[in-house]
């Protein structure tokens, strides 16, 4: 039995090292080194395109958590990051060059890997694993849009930060939806004039990420992140996201000189986004400027958010949990193009991948990890994520559905990182 698997980037060579220790054969196909992306540039496989950070390795914290859970279900890429490591704190920073060394080496090594090199632009037949990530070329992105839709094929995000609901301060802000409509589904932060005038002119002086040549301002047209429309003008966000009409004070009655409001992100209700607010600022200005909203000045960010060049699909409308498409369950996508977001992310849902694959092509009943780990979590979002206007997710905390309760976050964050890797290692005997 053979997979054709395209791209050999973090999910595609996670998912092929899965897939070859159980003997299967593989065809790896890669564009490089006969073409390049904007953002690749090394002749090896795994390439980390920017940070070489795969973030915490404190199982308290979501990056930590998802690390350890693939250790535990055997990624070869986090063992080769963790022998690539550079001291980096409490953070897994590697040695890129080596670390893609490391991966191409021992993919390599195995005699049932065929590696295919140069651009496809067709799928081939049999089963396919579709791993090209956020920069897919445009040839074959012409025709995965055939195969998923135009709709539902996209070319950027924008992604919104998220707090957690117990940082916000409900002194100042209050829960209602405008006129007074729905189930008190949004928490509204006012603002006074002062306040606002004070917000904008950070708003608009903040630092910027310096974005990459090929993400230009045409790519983010549809997403407009919040400076660039407050830079439209002192009201613009007064008539756009953050605008007062039909929200008043339920106690007083009273109306607003401009209102950011914050929509629920998870079932439970313990995180909220803050709408209309994806943005390209750093992450620290992210942090000093949105603390200036009145009631998020103790603001704990779950996610910051972003304004980036990525290939994604519409996840909910057209993957399983198991990634797999629901119109041809021959077809697998792994990595950036499934919507999840970052690189453990997109090494996890290699993994999750190679291994029920392995179990399609074996008749085996498939790995269903649950929503109480962060890999089951991950894959869950992307099941059950609203399709309008999907956006990709990264881990945490937020979506692992647990019961724990604890008002030291760190403690109640190891307990819920435990019993995920509890739930693991019983599903391996
Ligand atoms: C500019 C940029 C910076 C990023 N920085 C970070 C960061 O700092 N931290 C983080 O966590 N995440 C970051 N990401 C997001 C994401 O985690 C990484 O892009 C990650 O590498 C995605 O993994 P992947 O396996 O899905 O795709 P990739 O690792 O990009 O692998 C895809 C592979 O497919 C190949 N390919 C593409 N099209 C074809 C084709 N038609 N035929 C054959 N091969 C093809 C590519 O050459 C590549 O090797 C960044 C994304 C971008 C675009």
């Amino acid at each position: 039995m053979k997979v054709s698997i395209i791209g050999a980037g973090l999910a595609g060579c996670e998912c092929a090292y899965q897939l070859l220790k159980q003997g299967v054969d593989v065809d790896l196909y890669e564009m490089k080194p006969t073409k390049f992306s904007p953002a690749h540039k090394d002749k090896n496989f795994a390439e980390l395109v920017c940070s070489n950070s795969l973030k915490s390795n404190l199982i308290s914290t979501a990056g930590g958590m998802l690390k350890q859970e693939l250790r535990i279900l055997d990624s070869l890429l986090i063992k080769c990051a963790d022998e690539c490591a550079v001291p980096a704190g409490s953070a897994l920073a590697v040695d890129r060059y080596k670390f893609s060394e490391l991966v191409t080496s021992k993919l390599k090594s195995f005699k049932n890997l065929h590696i295919i090199e140069g651009e496809v632009t067709d799928l081939p037949e049999g089963y396919v694993v579709i791993a090209t990530g956020p920069l897919t070329s445009d040839s074959l992105s012409k025709s995965l849009a055939k195969l998923f839709g135009d709709n539902y094929l996209y070319f950027f995000d924008a992604i919104a930060p998220i707090v957690s609901r117990e940082s916000i301060d409900f002194n100042v802000a209050f829960e209602g939806d405008r006129y007074g409509k729905g189930n008190s589904d949004y928490i509204n932060c006012p603002f006074t004039k002062d306040e606002y005038m004070n917000f904008y002119q950070q708003l608009i002086g903040g630092e910027i990420v310096q974005l990459h040549d090929f993400e230009n301002s045409k790519v983010f047209e549809g997403c407009m992140p919040i400076e660039v429309l407050a830079k439209r003008g002192v009201d613009a966000m007064r008539y756009g996201p953050l605008k007062p009409v039909g929200i008043k004070n339920p106690v007083t009655n009273k109306g607003y000189y401009a209102v950011v409001q914050l929509r629920k992100e998870n079932v439970m209700g313990d995180y909220y986004n803050i709408v209309g607010f994806q943005t390209n600022l750093t992450y620290g200005e992210q942090s000093r400027i949105f603390k200036l909203i009145p009631g998020l000045q103790n603001a704990e960010f779950v996610r910051f958010g972003s304004c980036h060049k990525n290939t994604y699909i519409n996840a909910p409308k057209l993957l399983n949990r198991f990634y797999q498409l629901k119109s041809n369950p021959n077809i697998f996508v792994a990595g950036q193009l499934s919507g999840v977001e970052g690189y453990i992310e997109s090494i996890s849902s290699g993994l999750a991948v190679g291994l029920n694959v392995y179990n399609l092509i074996s008749n085996r009943s498939f790995y269903d990890f649950p929503n109480t780990t962060m890999i089951g979590a991950l894959s869950n979002y992307l099941e059950n994520a609203s399709s309008e206007n999907f956006q990709p997710m990264s881990s945490n905390m937020g979506i692992v559905a647990h019961n724990f309760k604890d008002k030291d976050k760190q403690v109640k964050n190891t307990k819920i990182a435990n019993k995920s890797f509890e739930i693991l290692n019983n599903m391996l005997n």
